[in-house]
């Protein structure tokens, strides 16, 4: 089957520029695991990060290497060399080549006061800097795409001039020239009429990508399009520094739903709101509820009316179907649309389940029962495989935890930024068929502690989970009670979710605890993780 050549190309840059954004923390495994989604979502490229900025990225970069990735190609970022230096000679680029990466992208200066002021070059140096490193990557084979920092405030200053640049990296092999607007203040009707002239002028393809610091990133990547731009650089949910990078999450059922660009599977789109919620819990952040398209509150109307009046009007107060993105309406309890989530998820999982499998009741039902209580399952796919298989095979779990106690003392007076005098102490009991086990472990923490004694009890009966390992525990405060009294409950009385990320070497997966208490939210999450490395094969 020939695949069409898309209209338009999506480059994430979540990875990158999204991890610049405030409070935005990625651990390498949580890159790993946004990279697979990402690349299974059936964006076209990743911009994992920039090699040699940090050791995070490198090593991000080397197990990527490792993967297979089905759609997505991998890119690496870096700047072009630095002045007064050969581009064989800098370090940068023997770093960007290490990754190994089949896609680089080079940014490099178009505002000449940025060239004269910043960079304290001559003009034709930074001509000169852009073509070198362009022309090396390209001769190692590289498609190179050619980042061209402040386009739109250079042009305005200096159009001739940020032409030549563009000139230089088109003329050195740039298979895209992406105009950024990286201050993010242009209005929509600049971006058209320079985008357009750059599209006149040039061979290459030209990319866009912009910043959202006065509301209008995802406007200006659409004007861009309008006139020709091929390829949108953005983030999921719009990650970046300051008011973040043009947003994704609605560029994309913009491009498909409301320009009729079709550039991505059209079997993702509904998969949008999924897509969104995940790179927010392993980001750690709280969904935006009034995010477009994919918020809670997109497609909630404020009820009251007879439930067939309630269909009518709603459907002429509604943009699109909200099921489009994965999204649903808020104001029917449509048992459907939870249905058609958990199916989409099931199957995704593997789990070979239809709309007539007669426990998708009972699952469904469970998982509401669940998210009612503060459950989230986007991220913790774990815990979901587990409760759907539960209830398909009618099985018992292959332990259980029968007591634990965990202890914690202190012998010495607490300082602040002294760390490592508390001693914690855990101790199990699991059951495996008629066998007990019982085991204690001392931790750096108390879930720490009962990991190790959980651990050990376990791997006595099953050998394998000896390669598992925990990878990241996040911890997230969901609902604070209020007391029987009146009192405003304080935060230690919330409720905890506790999201815990394994691998054993070679998959990744989350697992979910809920609970009052943080270490019965850790220890739910712990199970599920153990339980979940022994159901796979
Ligand atoms: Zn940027």
């Amino acid at each position: 089957m020939a695949i069409m050549k898309p209209e338009v190309e999506i480059y994430d840059t979540t990875l990158r520029d999204g991890s610049q954004g405030e409070g935005i923390n990625f651990s390498v495994a949580d890159k790993l695991r946004i990279a697979e989604k990402i690349d299974a979502f059936g964006i076209h490229y990743i911009e994992g990060g920039w090699p040699g900025s940090n050791p995070k990225d490198m090593e991000f970069f080397a197990e990527a290497k490792r993967r297979k990735f089905a759609r997505a190609r991998l890119a690496a970022f870096s700047m072009t060399r630095r002045k007064g230096i050969a581009v064989e000679k800098d370090d940068l680029m023997r770093q960007l080549l290490a990754a190994e990466t089949p896609v680089v992208t080079i940014v490099g200066k178009t505002w000449l006061l940025h060239v004269t002021e910043v960079l304290r070059a001559k003009p034709d140096e930074n001509l000169a800097m852009i073509g070198d490193t362009i022309r090396y990557l390209h001769d190692h084979g590289k498609t190179v795409f050619y980042d061209a920092e402040h386009s739109f405030d250079g042009f305005k200053d200096n159009p001739d001039y940020a032409l030549a640049t563009w000139q230089a990296a088109e003329k050195a092999g740039a298979q895209c020239i992406v105009l950024c607007d990286t201050n993010g203040g242009c209005l929509p009707n600049d971006i058209k009429r320079i985008t357009a002239f750059a599209k006149a002028k040039l061979n290459s393809r030209v990319g866009i990508h912009t910043h959202n610091d006065i509301g209008l990133g995802v406007a200006n990547a659409l004007a861009a399009v309008e006139v020709g731009a091929t390829q949108v650089q953005g983030t999921i949910n719009g990650y970046g520094e300051r008011t973040g990078n043009c947003n994704l999450t609605s560029v994309i059922p913009n491009l498909h739903l409301k320009m009729g660009l079709k550039c991505l599977p059209e079997k993702s789109i509904p998969k949008l709101k999924d897509l969104s919620h995940f790179v927010d819990e392993i980001a750690n952040i709280r969904p935006d509820p009034r995010q477009p398209w994919v918020g809670a509150t997109a497609f909630a109307h404020k009820g009251g009316m007879h439930v067939h009046a309630v269909d009518r009007v709603v459907n002429s107060y509604e943009h699109i179907k909200p099921e489009l993105v994965g999204n649903h309406r808020r104001v029917l309890v449509s048992d459907m649309s939870g249905r058609t989530n958990v199916l989409l998820k099931a199957q995704e999982l593997g789990f070979k389940i239809t709309n007539d499998t007669p426990e998708l009741k009972s699952i469904l039902a469970r998982v509401k029962e669940l998210e009612h209580g503060g459950y989230e399952f986007e991220a913790a796919e774990g815990s979901l495989a587990l409760l759907i298989r539960h209830r398909l095979k009618h099985q018992e779990p292959p332990f259980t935890v029968e007591t634990y106690h965990v202890s914690m003392r202190r012998d010495v007076p607490l300082r602040r930024g002294e760390e490592g005098k508390s001693i914690c102490e855990a101790t199990v009991k699991v059951r495996v068929g008629d066998e007990m086990a019982h085991t204690v472990a001392e931790g750096d923490g108390p879930v720490n502690a009962l990991d190790s004694a959980l651990r050990s009890a376990l791997i006595r009966f099953f050998p394998k989970l000896k390669s598992v390992t925990l990878t990241d525990y996040k911890v997230r405060i969901i609902e604070a009670s209020t007391g029987d009294n009146g009192d405003s409950a304080s935060g230690t009385a919330a409720k905890t979710r506790v999201l815990i990320e394994s691998t054993n070497g070679k998959d990744e997966w989350g697992t979910v605890g809920v609970s009052d208490n943080i270490i019965e939210a850790s220890l739910q999450a712990l199970v599920d993780s153990m339980e979940y490395a022994l159901m796979k094969r």
